[in-house]
């Protein structure tokens, strides 16, 4: 549900795999749509212990969209 606004500088942004699914932390579906198919090829974060997490193009572009707009504002929640 709620998830902390404490970002790293960088720009990763990093799931909580109690949030997803095997196959959402496995990159093998889109954390975003929980879309397998088209094979997500988009980075959009990682997990705590580094593991990359992907998305599809699709969910790549609404994320992208807006990068700065705080959590409160955001219309798209991953969850
Ligand atoms: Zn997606």
């Amino acid at each position: 549900m709620c998830e902390p606004d404490t970002r790293p500088a960088t720009d990763t942004y990093v799931y909580d795999p109690s949030l997803l699914s095997w196959a959402q932390c496995m990159g093998d579906a889109c954390v975003v749509c929980h879309a397998k198919w088209p094979r997500p090829r988009r980075r959009l974060g990682e997990l705590p212990d580094g593991s990359r997490v992907f998305g599809c193009e699709e969910c790549a572009g609404i994320i992208d969209v807006e990068p700065r707009v705080p959590a409160g504002e955001r219309l798209f929640a991953a969850h």
